[in-house]
């Protein structure tokens, strides 16, 4: 009993793990619930990456020359409007290289010529074909081909990814359209990359594209360029791996998700990246300040884009509500350059780790008696693993979900509770069953027998009505015992117990009262229905062939006495007194009979 009771706890509690489970897999696959789920899941990350912000370091190799709010004013006050004329733009490269800086990469689009500043889009050009390390973007869309013919981009701009159909796939990361540069520039250089970005449902950055797919060939990402030219690696083992990360080199892997697009890992709020001014370095070039320029841009990469908000380059991120979108190029270049990238474990590692810690949960709520000391074990448990969580993504880079093991976490909390109350109080009846009923026979026992009749004799009192008491005692069981064994006895008690139970209504409650005594109170029930059960139980009994434990059967007879409430006393013990007189009343007839009078 107790073992198949075990198994079947067992198997509630499985069933209650594969339910919760089966749910959230379901509305996690299917449903609002799984955009509500991964959209928090974003926001724990935004939490994780705030938190441990302030123990990260960037590269101090970077260093934007931003278009800030008062170059915005210097340019508009110089020449009338912004974007400033080509020939400015010209004299900002030759004026850098004087410095010797690594690379200057433009978040800005030189896009078609300008009839007007024809002198200025030859400077320009001029000024790019002579600097190598400069470097420069176009943007990918998706116009339609009658509003923009999509453009033939020169072969040289574009790389074979083997293997990269993770990209060549992603909606984010196709395209069929593109705003490219003037034509000029693209024929004196082959130094550009592509600045597009991508934001989440909620309008926040979170991840970067390093590689866009365009008619039939693979392009990179402006930043993925720069960084490609620093490290030295050519596009031609370029290639995707079975982990899904785009190989630059051997030592420089970017893990992709399954859309191709990388997590960026901040390393602060926005001004991370040494800012300077581009009016200040428009003033030093023309006061010829080289040592000025040398002390900040000798051997930098420089990037060179907007943080004016007006300019709408400005985006929300994690860690900034404003982070202006050449920042952003800047934080993931870091990441390439420093190998630091975050991989997000799959739907299926969630699970994993969902799973585990609901099974160590539910093994705890099954084992703890005390409700506090469980749920405070539990809070534990789940506080344990976000702080694990957070560790993770600090020390190895690891984004582990948090909100799936939570929530599951909870649920399983919740489910848990419910079931082990629901099979408690199961259990309970049982043990208030096996309390009040007699081992031997399974009548009701004597104590429960006491409790029964207080409580009639009190509704009688209370509401008026009748009940009746019948007992019973086995004519000269001492002898029956001494004759055919103790064994025999104990099975004619028990098929006494089942002959008087077949005799009697549902609403009767059959006790052994003692011994080989038997009671039975008979609810709502006058005393002559009483006594025409009494004869009808005598009767049955003294047809019997009562089975002994040889095997053999015999007879036995019974005495009976009948009572009645109100007739024949007021309170239980007059009850029981009455029907006890007329029990000893046929026993001193002759035994074998029923008597209801004294
Ligand atoms: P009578 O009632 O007819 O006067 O005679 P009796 O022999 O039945 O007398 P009494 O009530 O005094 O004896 C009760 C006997 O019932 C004593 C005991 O041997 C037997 N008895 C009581 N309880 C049990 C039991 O649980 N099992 C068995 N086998 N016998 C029992
Ligand atoms: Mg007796
Ligand atoms: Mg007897």
């Amino acid at each position: 009993m107790n073992k198949k009771k075990k198994i079947f706890d067992f198997l509630v509690y499985v069933l209650i793990f594969v339910f919760v489970f089966g749910f959230i897999i379901y509305t996690g696959r299917h449903s609002a619930f799984g955009k509500f789920v991964s959209g928090v899941e974003n926001k724990a990350f935004d939490t994780r990456q705030n938190l441990i912000l302030s123990r990260k370091q960037n590269n101090d190799k970077i260093v934007i020359i931003a278009v800030d709010d008062p170059s915005y004013e210097y340019i508009t006050e110089n020449f009338g409007t912004w974007p400033a004329p080509r020939s400015f733009w010209a004299k900002l490269i030759n004026g850098l290289e004087v410095a010797n800086p690594k690379f200057i990469a433009f978040d800005l689009l030189f896009a078609k010529r300008l009839e007007t500043q024809d002198k200025g889009d030859l400077e320009l050009i001029e000024a790019v074909k002579n600097n190598k390390n400069v470097y420069l973007s176009m943007n990918f869309d998706n116009y339609p081909s009658q509003i923009r013919k999509p453009p033939v981009l020169p072969e040289n701009l574009g790389f074979d990814i083997k293997n990269g159909g993770i990209i060549k796939n992603s909606p984010y990361l196709h395209f069929k359209n593109c705003r490219n540069a003037m034509d000029e520039l693209l024929e004196v250089t082959s130094n550009f990359g592509f600045i597009n970005v991508t934001r989440d449902e909620d309008g926040i950055i979170r991840y970067f594209a390093p590689m866009f797919y365009y008619n039939g060939a693979f392009y990179p990402n402006l930043t993925t360029m720069i960084a490609m030219k620093y490290l030295n690696i050519s596009p031609e083992h370029l290639h995707v791996d079975k982990m899904n990360r785009l190989v630059l080199d051997k030592d420089h892997k970017i893990p992709l998700n399954p859309d191709g697009r990388a997590i960026i890992n901040w390393y602060g709020k926005e001004g991370t990246f040494e800012h300077v001014s581009l009016w200040e370095v428009d003033n030093a070039i023309n006061r010829s300040d080289i040592e000025y320029l040398k002390q900040k841009f000798e051997g930098k990469i420089i990037y060179i884009g907007t943080t004016v908000t007006a300019l709408s380059d400005v985006k929300s991120t994690p860690v900034s509500f404003m982070y202006p979108g050449v920042e952003t190029h800047a934080t993931f270049l870091n990441n390439i350059l420093d190998n630091n990238f975050i991989t997000h474990l799959s739907f299926k590692a969630d699970m994993f780790i969902s799973i585990v810690i609901c099974i160590f949960i539910g093994y705890l709520i099954l084992r703890l008696e005390s409700i506090p000391f469980s749920i405070l074990c539990c809070a534990a448990i789940i506080a344990f693993y976000l702080v694990f969580a957070l560790f993770a993504m600090e020390f190895f880079n690891l984004w582990l979900g948090v909100v799936l093991p939570v929530f599951s976490a909870t649920l399983i909390i919740i489910a848990a509770y419910i079931a082990k109350y629901l099979l408690k109080s199961r259990d309970y009846e049982h043990t208030y069953k096996l309390a009040v009923t007699d081992g031997l026979t399974e009548l009701y026992n004597h104590r429960y027998f006491q409790e029964q009749m207080i409580l009639n004799v009190q509704n009688v009192c209370r509401y008026g009505g009748v009940f009746s008491l019948i007992l019973i005692d086995i004519d000269f069981f001492k002898n029956f015992n001494d004759a055919h064994g103790h064994q025999s006895g104990d099975a004619v008690l028990r098929q006494v117990a089942q002959t008087i139970k077949r005799n009697i209504r549902t609403s009767d409650i059959a006790c052994r009262y003692g011994g080989e005594e038997m009671s039975i109170i008979l609810t709502n029930t006058k005393k002559e229905d009483a006594i025409t059960t009494a004869k009808k139980i005598w009767s049955a009994i003294r047809e019997k062939k009562f089975e002994l434990a040889d095997g053999t059967r015999t007879n036995v007879t019974i005495s009976v006495g009948v009572a009645g409430m109100p007739d024949d006393g007021k309170t239980p013990q007059e009850i029981i007194e009455y029907a006890d007189k007329c029990l000893y009343k046929a026993k001193q007839n002759g035994r074998n009979r029923v008597e209801s009078k004294v």
